[in-house]
């Protein structure tokens, strides 16, 4: 990118947030926190095809371009990169790029190839735009630390930033999909967040054992009939491996499905 040659050049600092559209007010956040510590600000908007799985949701993906144009104008983004999908993987690609173990696990093994696509493109973006430092929300915990080891290990020379989850009044993580929630789905959907809290709940009471913290946050979870579990993980929050026992901290892992409409959150919990 010319644009960020030339930045570069001058001295002024340019902040990055990769997105896939459809700007909610987890993303304003990104964006604003972009805003006060960079000079410049790039939101890229890529829905990135290769990230979903056959059986996913790819062509009903939201896709609101004036919205997130006018949100962005409102937000004082300099540039808006909405790359033609050519312009990321041109007649030929075949580069991949892996995080082979922080991508084994939960969300990599629920969705198989997703967090090489995800990797793959975010380092695309990476040299392409060259921010100063990128900013990622905490929602997608196990996607920011796959990306920090990721930045880390290939020297991108992107400062990593991770914003906490933006959330509704009632709990549920805001989320680009939510949209798809019917009134009762939309009423059930805050139960992972809550079966979290629960789990925070017994750690803060001296629970320790990883088995027992996943079985309160169980038995919240399967109190709502609409939600289907995928997993509720106690872990350490560097590998993401399981945790036997929780000792100075842990992050809770949850993903469920309400209908069709799959759900992730997650709690970062110090002992
Ligand atoms: P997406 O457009 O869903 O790919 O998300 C783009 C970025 O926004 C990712 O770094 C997400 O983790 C982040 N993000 C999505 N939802 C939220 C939220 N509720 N709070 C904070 N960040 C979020």
């Amino acid at each position: 990118m010319a644009w960020s040659a030339a930045h570069h050049r001058e001295g002024v600092t340019i902040g990055l947030v990769p997105t896939m559209g459809a700007l909610h007010a987890g993303h304003r956040a990104l964006i604003k926190a972009a805003r006060l510590s960079c000079d410049a600000v790039v939101v890229s908007l890529f829905v990135n095809q290769a990230q979903f799985g056959p059986k996913e949701d790819y062509s009903r993906y939201p896709r609101k371009p004036n919205a997130d144009a006018a949100l962005c104008k409102k937000e004082g983004v300099d540039v808006l990169f909405a790359p033609p999908v050519e312009e990321i993987y041109p007649d030929g690609f075949q580069a991949t790029v892996s995080v082979s173990k922080l991508a084994r696990r939960w969300e990599g093994e629920q969705r198989p190839g997703h967090f090489e696509s995800v990797a793959t493109v975010v380092t695309k973006l990476l040299t392409l735009v060259r921010p100063t430092a990128a900013f990622f929300g905490q929602k997608d915990f196990q996607q920011a630390a796959l990306i920090r080891r990721l930045v880390e290990d290939l020297n991108l020379g992107a400062r990593m930033i991770v914003y906490p989850t933006v959330r509704e009044a009632d709990g549920l993580a805001l989320s680009s999909r939510n949209v798809f929630l019917t009134p009762a789905q939309r009423e059930a959907a805050p139960v992972l967040f809550q079966a979290l809290k629960a789990g925070r709940a017994a750690i803060r009471a001296g629970g320790r054992s990883g088995t027992n913290i996943q079985q309160v946050m169980r038995k919240t979870l399967v109190a709502e009939p609409l939600a289907s579990l995928d997993y509720l993980a106690v872990c350490d929050p560097d590998t993401l491996e399981p945790l036997a026992r929780v000792r100075d901290r842990a992050v809770l892992l949850g993903a469920i499905r309400i209908g069709k409409i799959r759900l992730i959150d997650n709690l970062l919990v110090k002992c």
